[in-house]
This record gives structure tokens, sequence and C-alpha cells, in this order.
């Protein structure tokens, strides 16, 4: 039993919350429409068993919503008991990060929604709020704008407060307090009856919020009506290796190896604004070739890895791999390819390369956007970044960059294993020439979790559930771990 104290402000606030702030939900969607006529063979089969949760779930969703009855009296702040929603249980999720980051925790979240009877509600700020249409008929999952404490869900404050990691290390620390004392503490034994804790997953979690993955937390969890979770990476792998959640897994999915194609596809249409950006792109630029290039280039360190070195690397990747030709062949097919990049560096080295060339099958060069900075917090960005997303899961052929959560997304969701490219440090690969590249295939769609507790390793001790045949590290991140 988790025993804690917290003196909780929450309880002054007023526990009926309007909805002002909830934009109504679109009316038609017109990617959800359209999509299998783009993504002819690639709109995903979603096994039985995971379609009846999903409509299990979106039975939940209507009646506990926003936009229900119930949700109107129910309160996230004072005792279980005062609950009018009765059985409704929340998870909110609230972003971290770029735009790829985000998808991935969302994702993980909705999963974890469904493996525990909660309803996923959304914190997204103007900087998302128009990028996707509304998953869940009849109802929506934004969460309301005057939503208590929303705009301390980041803040170090509530965290201190709530964060369920936080909560255990108090535990801990009274713990050792008290066995050191001969008088336990009165705070020690009060029953810690709050309705709201968070759940810190992001990348800079500490050891106490990793142990949110060990079976023996969840129960307590369950009990809990309202958590706010806070995540940045695709933490799916590591539901995975819990025995409280592995038996309804392997019912939901029994091929591991494309979980977030299928909840992503399910989760994530593009709105009708979105949409129309990629759409008319790709009517544009790509519709017409017989095959489409996709190549995605994440520079996350420019000393170490300057633009003529990716570059060329790059090149090397397409042209090894025989995805681009060395040289011009009569009997080619025509290609488009897309770069998506936030500089225009990468665009102008491949169409000097390929652009203009005839005789033969052509290649078209293309790129939607070149946004130069990262600027997660605008809204035209992300729509940007979300239409580059999503024009390269259009691909037939997709090249992406090790270690970046926006090619996971693309590939994830387009149903394309990618080559990665890597740039192993040279220290660790003495036998690789100065930064050269490694261009190899991805085992299977699945993204790679960059944090991992330290018993979620396989060879690791600790591991309750094991790992090995289920998980294995990432091909590009040795430290992350993905489903195999
Ligand atoms: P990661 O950092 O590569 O794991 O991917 P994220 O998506 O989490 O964060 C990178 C962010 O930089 C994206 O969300 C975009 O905002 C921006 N960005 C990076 N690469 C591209 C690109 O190729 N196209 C566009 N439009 N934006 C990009």
């Amino acid at each position: 039993v988790l025993i804690a104290t917290v003196c909780s402000p929450i309880s002054y606030l007023p526990l009926k919350f309007a909805l002002s702030g909830t934009k109504p939900p679109e009316q038609t969607c017109e990617s959800r429409e359209q999509r299998s006529s783009y993504l002819k063979h690639r709109s995903p089969e979603l096994p039985p068993y995971l379609l009846s949760k999903l409509q299990e779930y979106e039975r939940r969703h209507r009646r506990c919503g926003p936009l229900s009855e119930s949700f109107n009296t129910t309160s996230p702040l004072g005792t279980h008991n005062d609950s009018a929603g009765g059985d409704c249980k929340f998870v909110v999720y609230t972003p971290s990060q770029g735009l790829g980051n985000r998808i991935l925790g969302l994702t993980s979240t909705f999963l974890f929604a469904l493996l525990t009877d909660r309803v996923l509600l959304v914190d997204f700020s103007a900087d998302m709020g128009e990028l996707f249409c509304e998953p869940f008929p009849n109802s929506t999952w934004l969460l309301p704008g005057n939503f208590p404490f929303r705009s301390d869900f980041y803040g170090g404050w509530f965290r201190d407060t709530y964060s369920y990691g936080k909560l255990l290390e108090k535990k801990e620390k009274t713990a050792s307090d008290s066995s050191s004392s001969s008088s336990p503490s009165p705070s020690s034994s009060s029953p810690w009856n709050s309705t709201l804790l968070q759940i810190f997953l992001d990348d800079k979690y500490s050891e106490y919020d990793k142990l949110f993955f060990k079976d023996e937390n969840q129960g307590f969890l369950e009990k809990i009506p309202w958590l706010v979770l806070i995540s940045d990476g695709y933490f799916i792998p590591c539901l995975f290796q819990m025995q409280y959640f592995r038996s309804e897994l392997d019912k939901l999915f029994p091929n591991k190896s494309t979980v977030f194609h299928q909840l992503g596809n399910y989760l994530l249409a593009p709105s009708n604004q979105a949409w129309s950006l990629i759409t008319k792109f790709y009517d544009a630029h790509l519709a017409k070739a017989e095959q489409r290039i996709g190549i995605q280039i994440r520079v996350f360190d420019p000393e170490a890895t300057p633009t003529p070195l990716v570059m060329k690397q790059i090149l090397s990747c397409t042209e090894t791999r025989r995805i681009l030709p060395r040289s011009r062949q009569s009997n080619e097919t025509s290609k488009a390819v897309l770069v998506a990049s936030l500089s225009s560096e990468f665009y102008q080295g491949i169409k000097n390369r390929y652009g203009g060339r005839s005789g033969g099958g052509e290649i078209g060069v293309y790129q939607a956007s070149h946004e130069e900075t990262q600027q997660s917090y605008k809204s035209s960005h992300n729509m940007k970044a979300w239409a580059d997303i999503y024009l390269l899961s259009m691909s037939d052929v997709l090249v992406t960059s090790g270690m970046s959560t926006f090619g996971y997304v693309a590939a994830g969701i387009g149903g394309v294993r990618p080559w990665i490219v890597t740039f192993p440090d040279p220290k660790d690969h003495p036998d690789v020439p100065g930064w050269a590249a490694v261009c190899e295939r991805a085992v299977n769609l699945e993204p790679c979790f960059h944090f991992p507790p330290w018993f979620a390793y396989p060879d690791e001790q600790g591991t309750a559930s094991g790992g090995a045949g289920l998980v294995n590290r990432c091909e590009d991140v040795p430290w992350g771990l993905k489903l195999v």
C-alpha cells in the first residue's frame, strides 16, 4: 500500500468544469474516407479481437468523454467517492518534444488506456490542435481548456506533488526515516486518497518514475481515476514485458511487429487541413511516378556529421542498396523522390545529382518544406511536419535517419520497412573508417523505445517477465529496445 500525504490545494478549486475551450469535433474526416485510395495495399487489417476492443473503447469514450453528461460531474479532485462519473477513468496525455516523439508517446498512452479501461484525453495546446481528426465517433478527445491545473502539468510543483515517482520516492524516504526512529511520523500512516496522479515517463524520468513499469505497482494505479501522463517515447515494448498486461496484449496483437502500424493508423488521421496539404503535394508531384521514394534526413549533431558527409552517406546508401541508380538505364521505372529535412541542402544535393536527366525512367526530386529550425511550439510548423511525415509514409521505399522518431512514425504509419542510415561513433567502431554510415533495413515496422528502465533489458537481472524473443536492442540505438 502506498502511503503518503498530499496536502492538496486542489480541493479548493471548483469541482465542476464546463467545456469552454473545447472545439466541436469536425463533422467529416476526409483523410479517413480517402486514404485507402492513396495507400492502396497498406490500410492495416485489424485482428478481430483488437477491433472489438476498439469498438468497446469507442463506446466507453462516448459514455465518459467530455461531451457526455457524466463528464461534467466527474471530479478529478476530490476523493474517489466524489466521482459522479461512476466507473469512468481517464488518462490525459501531455505531449513532450517534437511531433514524432509526441505521436509515439500518444500512441503508447492510448494502448495503456485500452489495457486499463480508461478514456484517453489529450492536452493539445494550440500547436497541435489542428493536426488530427477526432478519432472517436460522436465525442472529443480534447481536454477541456479550463481543466483544473492544466497550466501546471509541466511544472515542477505539479510533478513534486502528484507524480507517482515522487510519491514512491517519498514513501521510501518515510519508510527509512521511520525505521531509524522509534516513533513513526503521523503522516506515514495517513491513507493516500487523491483522485489524480501524474505518470512521468519523459526521457528525463527518474528511477522512481520507471517503477511504473513494475507489475506490482499497476494494481494501485488502477484505482486512481485520473492519470496525467507525460511521455515523449514509444513505451509499448515495456508494456509487453509486464505480466500484468501480457496475456491481453498477446490476444490483441498476434503479430507484434505491426503494433504501431495498427494503432497509429487507427488513432491518427490527418485533419482536413492537413489532408489538403498532403494530397495537393502528392497529386502534383508524387502521384504519377511508378515508384515513390522517401528520404528523411535528420541531423542531430551538425559538427560531428556535417552536411557534405551526410549527403555522401545518404547517396551511398541509396546507391549501394539500389534504391537510386548509379547510372541511367533505359528500362528504369519512373521515380519521384521526396526529400524531408529541416534544411534544403539535401534536397538540392539530390536534385543536382538526379534531376534533369532524360532517357530512361525519369527521376523527379521534391521537397514539401524546409523549416530550417525546429519550432515545435508553432502550429503551422507542426502542420508541415505532419504533412512531411505522412507524405513519407506514402512512399514505396523509405530511407530514414537513425534515432529519429520522425522517421519511425513515417515508416510505421506507412507500413514501409525502412532503410535506416546511422552514423556510428568512430570511437566505438574502429573497423568503420571515419563516420562511415551504416545503412541497414529495419527488422520490422516497430519504433524503438529510446529510454527503457534498466530492468527491461532481457540480458539484465531484474526483468520480471523476461523479454528474450519479445524485445531486442534497436538497430539504430543500441541502448533502446523494440518489439520483434
Ligand atoms: P526527432 O527529433 O527526429 O526524433 O523527431 P521529432 O519529430 O520528435 O522532432 C523533430 C522536429 O523537428 C519535428 O517534429 C519537426 O518539427 C522538425 N523537423 C525535423 N525534421 C523535419 C522534416 O524533415 N520536415 C519537417 N517539416 N520538419 C522537420
